[in-house]
């Protein structure tokens, strides 16, 4: 028997009477945690008559979760545990994530769920080049595709010569990759000769662990010849499958029986209002071993009104449009990394690799973008190259509201690295000694 998932037929009403079930049950897990216990305000499951109830509880920040480090957020006996991950901590101390034996079925289930969506089935070979280990995006789609009954290849990431050799060798259909990983990829086939659109059987991507522009989606797909899905998740709700892609490829349907999202504005923590960006703040709904409620993920989208013709109606939601923590102040203007991607992306002569480097002479933001060429465009004709350069500089300007210098670059010359690519370098904390 294939495998199959009926959650995604439930009507809205279904999923909301669930979700208010689910909710009650983690209120009551959560309250017996010692970081829960004295926090709920007196709210017990029984208030919660709607999902809009989770409103009366409070927020939990990731500064708790470090205070709560390493068991105060833990809900069940240390023998009931039989994972814990550790967050890479990008933005300070790592915090731990346990799992029990079902939440890992149920982590499977969830990823599982966006794959199917996307016609993944167990006649599909799935390499998967994410980071195994601590990282949970390596695991996270793991037993999901085993799940599936896919080939799959624990490939992990990095050595991209034996990825390519991998991809040749066993006809790889589906790949799970950092997108700034595969554009890693494609630029090595293309030093290789091979064209991947001819040469290799990719037929499916599935994207994650860092936010990125519909430029950049667009650009893997046609360099893979391939069909790009966004998956978004973040380690304190499991990892990768609060939400993926669907077929239509027109937003990420959340799992709304396993996850409570609200989108908040982030001054004011009232809910945005609808269409409108804000941060995702996410309850878990069924898990055992760390419930968590109203996490502030720091990052920022918008829900998708309407019905998705998919059929599914689990809430979608946009790609992340940027991340709290990701901000940037520069000459005292709000600068998002990833309108930097969108504003260079959209432009053909821009290859795929560029770097934004900040730094404070004589007391005066700088914000410099290295950008690569594509290999046409890159040229010895410096009156063409100016021409190029000033374009570019106007596109940002425009996009960002302030001055940029812009630098080129022949294809291949700014550095790479096989994880999460660097793309902002601020020196200006060094440089004030802050
Ligand atoms: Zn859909």
């Amino acid at each position: 028997m294939p495998y199959s998932d009926d959650a995604v037929r439930l009507s809205r009403s279904e999923i909301e009477q669930m979700q208010v079930q689910l909710l009650r049950s983690t209120l009551e897990r959560a309250g017996a945690t010692r970081a829960y216990r004295s926090r709920l305000g007196g709210v017990s499951p029984n208030d919660i008559q709607h999902p809009e109830d989770v409103r009366r509880l409070p927020l939990t920040t990731k500064e708790q979760l470090r205070e709560g480090q390493p068991d105060g957020f833990l809900a069940v006996e240390q023998r009931d545990v039989v994972r814990m991950h550790y967050s890479s901590g990008t933005t300070g101390v790592a915090t731990a994530v346990y799992h029990t034996r079902g939440d890992l079925d149920r982590w499977a289930r969830c990823v599982a769920r966006g794959m199917l969506a996307a016609g993944v089935t167990d006649e599909d070979v799935f390499q998967n080049m994410m980071g195994y280990g601590l990282f949970t995006g390596g695991l996270g789609f793991h037993y999901a595709g085993e799940l599936l009954g896919c080939m799959t290849i624990p490939a992990s990431s990095g050595n991209t010569e034996r990825q390519i050799h991998l991809m040749q060798t066993f006809g790889s259909t589906v790949l799970h990759i950092i997108p700034s990983y595969a554009l890693r990829v494609l630029h090595i086939c293309g030093r290789r000769g091979i064209d991947p659109r001819e040469d290799l059987r990719v037929r499916v991507i599935f994207l994650g662990g860092e936010p990125h522009t519909e430029e950049l989606r667009r650009r893997i797909e046609e360099g893979f010849g391939a069909s790009v899905y966004n998956c978004y998740g973040l380690s304190e709700m499991c990892g990768p499958g609060v939400a993926m892609d669907c077929a239509e490829q027109n937003g990420l349907h959340v799992c709304d029986d396993h996850y409570l999202v609200e989108v908040l504005d982030p001054d004011s923590l009232e809910p945005a209002e609808p269409g409108r960006p804000g941060e995702l703040v996410i309850t878990t709904l069924r898990r055992e071993a760390m419930p968590l409620i109203r996490y502030r993920t720091r990052d920022i989208a918008h829900v998708i009104p309407g019905d998705c013709p998919c059929g599914s109606r689990h809430t979608r939601i946009s790609r992340i449009e940027g991340r709290t923590d990701d901000m940037l102040v520069v000459k005292g203007v709000n600068v998002y990394p990833i309108q930097i991607e969108r504003a260079l992306l959209g432009i053909d002569e821009v290859g795929n690799n560029y770097v934004i480097t900040i730094d404070r002479p004589e007391d005066l933001d700088r914000m410099v973008v290295a950008v690569e060429l594509t290999q046409e465009a890159f040229s010895d004709d410096m009156r063409a190259l100016n021409a190029l350069r000033e374009r570019i500089a106007r596109r940002l300007h425009t996009e960002l509201d302030i001055g940029v210098e812009v630098e080129l670059h022949e294809p291949g010359a700014l550095p790479v690295s096989d994880g999460k690519a660097v793309r902002v370098i601020d020196n200006r904390a060094r440089e004030t000694g802050a």
